[in-house]
């Protein structure tokens, strides 16, 4: 590392001391370029921070990484089972319930989600889905690969779960199969990361309870938990599966997952192999305080901070937060002139902002540029909406000032881009809203603080 920066340094002043962006980085050696990011394209390293605004992996807070930076330790260590144990029982919080059992998986939301499935489903079980976006169309697609039977309820890419339907759905199956029908289970993604819209859990929950129909609630909680409420026990839920890289501003690493009494009672019926996901070798270990195998050691003390951090701001205050990060940048997109791809604001989200470009327009392009002019990450258009849309997150460790930044980047891109939008305009909508809505950080109140 320090023989690069030497290297750039002479490279900088064989150039007469100011060099254009990225010279230095061309007029490297190949070997010392290599150590700077390998000296092809992208290896020169902009100044300023990379702005990361995709609806996760979301930006790890300073408190965070240096909780994670650790040498090796042995988790079969005495004294390590503390912080499992609190790990455990402080996750509840986050999940909202007081009898559900969390599991935490050394993995992401696509083994939560597979967590879920295997625990309390045998093959050939059937299961009814929702289908919205990418990833309500993957965990479906996990299913019919796991060998369940899956009924799609298909959704416009853009709104959110029709509650009635799965009311007529369920009431359907018991009609034809009688007793307590042939579902077994309602899987529903709470925040669609393709789409930006957030479905109403409890409304999905008061339909299943209108059919009477005894199927598991599963809720996909990814890119939702810690973003927007999601009450457990209160909306009867009984598993909810998510992950650590999006709203807990963690890295990727963790399949954390929640699960009720009733959908652990299924396990001893549920004849889908299991083995790294077993809910039953997870117990018996968590008894001792400790994994079935080795844990990803540096995550969980990142969790540990993690759930912290929550807990200083408030699960409601951190919610709240969300909420108006995301009004903000709708506001910015209105005064773009420009429309959001989840039109009815019943669904919209505390996560993300997934705006629609002008036809002609390949929101690709936008992406493209916000990286490559202004070091700015934000989310392409996925599957059926790739080159439609592009995605604005505003989950994790956010403020007004951080997200404005966003919102700036954007308004000079979409310029950029060719889309006619008038400079200032997205940032002065948000800027007059973020002002006239925030309060003084708790703490800084002061003499002279207005
Ligand atoms: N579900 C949702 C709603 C997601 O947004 C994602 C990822 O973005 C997933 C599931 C898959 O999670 P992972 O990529 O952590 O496996």
């Amino acid at each position: 590392m320090m023989a690069a920066r030497a290297l750039l340094a002479a490279a900088g002043r064989r150039a007469g001391g100011v060099l254009a962006p990225g010279a230095a980085a061309r007029a490297l050696p190949r070997a010392a370029a290599s150590s700077s990011g390998g000296g092809g394209p992208f290896s020169y390293d902009p100044p300023g921070r990379n702005h990361l605004f995709v609806p996760g992996p979301t930006n790890v807070p300073e408190r965070f990484q240096r909780a994670m930076v650790r040498g090796g330790q042995n988790h079969r260590d005495p004294g390590f089972s503390n912080l499992v144990y609190g790990l455990l029982e402080d996750l509840k919080g986050l999940f909202q319930t007081t009898s559900g059992q969390p599991f935490v998986f050394p993995a992401t939301g696509t083994g939560a989600w597979e967590s879920a499935l295997a625990n309390t489903l045998s093959p050939g079980d059937k299961v009814i889905a929702y289908r919205m976006g990418t990833f309500s169309h993957l965990w479906i697609d996990m299913a019919r690969r796991m060998g369940l039977e899956v009924k799609v309820i298909e959704c416009r890419w853009g709104d959110g779960a029709d509650e009635a339907q799965m009311e007529k759905c369920l009431k359907e199956d018991l009609a034809t199969h009688g007793g307590s029908g042939k579902i077994k289970a309602v899987l529903l993604t709470h925040n669609e990361t393709t789409t930006g819209v957030t479905s109403d859990v409890a409304r999905v929950r008061e339909a299943m309870d209108a059919a009477n129909h005894p199927a598991l609630l599963m809720v996909d909680a990814v890119s939702s938990l810690g973003a927007a409420d999601l009450k457990m026990d209160e909306w009867g839920v009984d598993v909810i599966v998510s992950g650590s890289q999006k709203a807990l501003s963690l890295p990727p690493g963790l399949g954390l997952t929640c699960v009720s009494q009733k959908a652990l009672a299924r396990r001893p019926e549920a004849k889908l192999a299991r083995v790294f996901f077993s809910y039953d070798d997870h117990l018996r270990m968590y008894q001792e305080g400790n994994f079935p195998y080795t844990p990803a050691v540096p995550m969980l003390y990142g969790l540990r901070e993690a759930l912290d951090k929550m807990s200083e701001e408030g699960l409601q205050n951190v919610f709240a937060r969300h909420a108006r990060l995301a009004e903000g940048t709708r506001r910015a997109v209105k005064a773009w002139g420009l429309k959001l791809l989840c039109e009815n604001p019943r669904w919209y989200s505390n996560a993300l902002t997934v705006i629609q470009v002008p036809r002609g327009i390949d929101s690709g392009d936008i992406v493209k540029t916000a990286f490559a002019k202004y070091n700015l990450s934000i989310g392409v258009g996925l599957m059926r909406v790739q080159g439609e849309v592009f995605r604005i997150g505003h989950l994790g460790d956010m403020n007004e000032v951080s997200q404005l930044g966003a919102i700036a980047g954007v308004e000079m891109t979409l310029i950029d881009c060719g889309v006619k939008v008038k400079p200032g305009s997205g940032v002065g909508a948000a800027v007059k809203y973020f002002q006239e809505t925030s309060s003084v950080i708790p703490t800084r109140d002061m003499p002279g603080v207005h």
